[in-house]
């Protein structure tokens, strides 16, 4: 199965690695052209207006139609580009989930922290889950076609609206491999149904 990792800036590596690790064929998409060749892409972390400026125009309307179709995971910046609405500065999202986040929403004092969040899964499932973060986002909004994967202090911090999901937090420095296996489920389960 082909995946992109978005490779424009950002901790896109351990994506890859994260993705190679659990059978996944990835490709580092650097090129917009190159989404025409992946079942699925991650956008990793970085800094969500530096994406938007590589990206440019064409490449973000290009990004928006891909999202559409192919199931997508974003992560921290890559969360904040798929998002409805952006605060903090507000700036443009590709509108992917229907939700408003807030860009470095715990302030410069607690920059990157390592916490214990909840998994939540299907049928009821609730775990611990570690969850690194890094100039963290905030969900604040969460739309009524949204679903909240996990939680951390009761705040959602990872969602899914149709085969699109985000994460405010790191998962691909975490050892846990659960996220990235709940993705690569739900663009198999995508490619089955065509
Ligand atoms: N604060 C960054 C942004 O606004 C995101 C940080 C991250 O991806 N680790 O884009």
């Amino acid at each position: 199965m082909k995946i992109g990792v978005l490779a424009l800036q950002g901790d896109f590596d351990a994506h890859r690695k994260r993705l190679e690790e659990l059978g996944a064929e990835v490709v580092l998409i650097k090129n917009p052209a190159q989404l025409d060749e992946i079942k699925g892409l991650v956008i990793p972390g970085g800094e969500s207006g530096t994406f938007l400026k590589l990206l440019g125009e064409g490449g973000f309307e290009k990004l928006k139609k891909f999202v559409q179709m192919k199931p997508t995971f974003g992560t921290c910046a890559g969360a904040i580009l798929l998002a409805s609405e952006v605060e903090n500065p507000k700036q443009s999202g590709l509108g992917a989930l229907d939700i408003r986040i807030r860009r470095t929403a715990y302030g410069r004092q607690i920059d990157s922290s390592i916490r214990e969040g909840r998994f939540l899964q299907e049928h009821g499932g609730d775990t611990p889950l570690e969850m690194v973060f890094i100039r963290a986002p905030k969900i604040e909004r969460v739309g009524p076609g949204v679903e909240v994967i996990a939680t951390e202090a009761g705040d959602p911090v990872a969602v899914r609206q149709g085969t699109v999901m985000a994460a405010t937090f790191h998962p691909e420095l975490s050892d846990d491999t659960r996220l990235h296996q709940t993705f690569l489920k739900l663009v198999g389960s995508c490619e089955a149904s065509g």
